[in-house]
């Protein structure tokens, strides 16, 4: 099998959102992790084209989670992929079939912007969508995809596996990490990160044990055991220090600026320059994430 990298352009921006394309050796049959949103569209359209698929070609698309960046394209996609069946996991489900509730979460975070980010989202036909649970196998593109259940960036977050290859498709829960850049950002948003999850399905990945990396945000990375490690530690430490911010009496807007600069620092600490961090934040911006982050803590202590 061969894997493909999809640019999609997102918001007129290179190698932000990823869509990968798998070939098969027969050249006839292909598949797609993420769709990316509706404003890609045409990149996405453009990007099969390029590699010489034809629309009857793409049999299945793997969705690693629902939110808009990575799958908000479906509905539209699945009018024009008339052969292809769309993966989930059951919780993503009923979001696909109607995207009523999700675009309400969506605009609660996203305002106004929401046209101008995404796109519409239209819904699925049932028929054309399956679920997929922890080691499930599929055949595609001459070969098998193996999904696996890695809750944390989001409840219903699968991973998938090449097994030939090693490559792991890992959405978000393997964070944000730009092509020829050393510095993971992890992307925290709400409603519904759970840390505790996330650290559990990065040790799975760990057992995993994959030869390379491929973040929807964005590429392929084979350093997989500093890159998790990295990034399990920056979970944790964003985690506390938003706890601190939050038993300090801060409020949103001052956590969001002292989360900047200190992911910021970060960022040049390992040698990148500060339009690195403007591009990052198109995948996951500081308010977003320090929204996510707040979030969690509030419900964690309301738990105990
Ligand atoms: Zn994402």
């Amino acid at each position: 099998m061969q894997i493909e990298t999809i640019d999609l352009d997102f918001m007129d921006t290179g190698q932000v959102i990823a869509s990968f394309l798998l070939l098969g050796e027969d050249g006839a049959s292909a598949a797609l992790v993420e769709t990316g949103p509706t404003n890609c569209l045409h990149r996405l359209t453009a990007g099969l084209k390029h590699h010489g698929v034809s629309h009857e070609d793409v049999r299945q698309v793997y969705l690693t989670h629902v939110h808009l960046d990575h799958a908000g394209a479906s509905g539209h996609l699945s009018e024009v992929l008339t052969n292809a069946t769309f993966y989930v996991h059951e919780v993503g489900y009923p979001h696909l079939v109607d995207p009523a509730k999700l675009l309400k979460s969506a605009t609660r975070i996203y305002g106004e912007r929401m046209e101008e980010l995404w796109g519409e989202a239209r819904p699925v036909p049932e028929g054309r969508i399956e679920i997929l649970k922890d080691k499930d196998e599929t055949e595609a593109a001459g070969g098998i995809i193996v999904a696996h259940d890695t809750p944390g960036h989001a409840y219903h977050h699968l991973a998938y596996l090449e097994p030939d290859s090693g490559a792991l498709f890992t959405g978000d829960v393997a964070g944000i990490r730009l092509p020829g850049q050393s510095y993971i950002r992890p992307p925290t948003p709400p409603p519904e990160i759970d840390v505790e999850a996330w650290v559990q399905s990065i040790n799975y990945i760990r057992r995993i044990d994959p030869a390379s990396l491929w973040p929807t945000h964005f590429g392929t990375f084979e350093d997989v055991k500093r890159h998790l490690g990295e990034l399990e530690q920056r979970l944790q430490d964003w985690l506390l220090f938003v706890e601190g911010q939050v038993d300090d009496g801060a409020d949103r807007e001052e956590i969001s600026d002292q989360l900047r600069a200190k992911g910021d620092a970060e960022m040049l600490a390992e040698g990148s320059d500060i339009t690195q961090s403007e591009r990052y934040s198109l995948a996951g911006a500081y308010s977003m994430l320090t929204d996510g982050l707040m979030r969690y803590v509030t419900r964690r202590r309301e738990k105990r």
